[in-house]
């Protein structure tokens, strides 16, 4: 049975991603740090369900900054694919926390790539990295030729693990890969993320738990997708000819704005009623006109993403009303 090791696997993608291995037939092995509660993680459903946890679902106690933890872990494992989609995910924090920020991403790879240049027989290798490398792109949409120029704490350290992957594969002929992830969403978005904060205010605002909603900027743009769809290159791509980069996209720009009108519009509410502005939310410096062209991996990989923005907010707020209904005492 192929197997595969994820890091973050108790996150958005970590979850899709090893719910897309089990499907595929493959024994998943997931790095989950010490303390982390697996009740309340993204991954319950798999860590609940006794004929995949310790059948074919085994999760590893590491730790990041802990780099025998994971050496102890490859060995054991031995895996044929890595999966590296753990470390700090947040761009506005990154401001705030460059230090620990820039060394859980750069150090992260880096750590990783030396390991792997030490087997003999390495696994594949995959890189989570982020449209935030490009900054303040002079064109759009951005490529894999597009230069890094980023704007943020978070994307410097992106950039260096994407150049860094790209030296051990030229250098040491590791088969190893980047996404270069434009921002993707579900229903297991982290709640500081401004479309689940949102979905999740649109529907406690519906059902009366909440009464207003603070945000930053609502002109800032983003290019968002569905996490299930890129999952699904990250796989593509390992079992591809040629190790490469990979811009992962929708190629469709959205506002902040208009997360509110399709969120909003679910529950049947005008978001103008409720919202309100917090300078505190805005950035020091946002990125601008981040747009991907996917073209290489829809010809290299056939990959192309399948949910509409309209669709991924739309199940993003039914999942927050369901979640908040359930969750209600009832009445008897
Ligand atoms: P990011 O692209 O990884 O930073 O994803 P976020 O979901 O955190 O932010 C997306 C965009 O929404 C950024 O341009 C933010 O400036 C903007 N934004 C506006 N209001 C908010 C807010 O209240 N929270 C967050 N997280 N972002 C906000």
């Amino acid at each position: 049975m192929p197997r595969a090791l994820i890091t973050g696997i108790t996150g958005q993608d970590g979850s899709y991603l090893a719910e897309a291995l089990l499907a595929d037939g493959f024994e998943v092995h997931g790095l989950v740090r010490p303390h982390r509660d697996l009740a309340s993680s993204a991954i319950a459903h798999l860590v609940n369900d006794p004929a995949l946890h310790g059948q074919r679902l085994f999760l590893h106690r590491a730790d990041l900054a802990e780099p025998a933890t994971l050496r102890r872990a490859l060995l054991a494992t031995q895996p044929d694919e890595l999966y590296h989609l753990a470390g700090p995910s947040h761009v506005g924090l990154s401001f705030e926390l460059p230090e620990s920020t820039c060394h859980g991403v750069a150090f992260g790879a880096l750590r990783w790539l030396e390991m792997l240049r030490d087997l003999p027989r390495p696994p594949r290798f995959f890189q989570a990295t982020s449209a935030e490398i490009f900054g303040r792109p002079a064109l759009a949409p951005q490529d894999e030729q597009t230069p890094s120029v980023p704007v943020t704490p978070y994307g410097c350290a992106m950039a260096f693990a994407r150049h860094l992957v790209g030296v051990y594969r030229a250098s040491y002929g590791l088969f190893a890969c980047c996404g270069i992830l434009y921002n993707h969403e579900s229903p297991r978005r982290g709640e500081s993320f401004v479309t689940r904060k949102i979905c999740r205010a649109a529907a406690a605002i519906r059902q009366g738990h909440q009464q207003e909603l603070w945000l930053g900027d609502l002109d800032a743009a983003r290019d968002w997708g569905h996490a299930r769809d890129y999952v699904q290159a990250m796989r593509l791509m390992l079992r591809h000819d040629q190790p490469a980069d990979y811009v992962l996209a929708t190629g469709q720009l959205h506002t902040v704005r208009d997360v509110l009108e399709v969120a909003f519009g679910v529950v049947g509410l005008d978001w103008r009623r409720y919202v309100k502005s917090d300078p505190g939310l805005l950035r020091p410096a946002e990125p601008a006109r981040l747009v991907g062209n996917t073209a290489k991996a829809r010809q290299d990989l056939g990959w192309s993403p399948t949910t509409s923005f309209e669709d991924l907010i739309r199940e993003m707020t039914e999942a927050e009303v369901r979640a908040s209904t359930d969750s209600r005492p009832s009445a008897s």
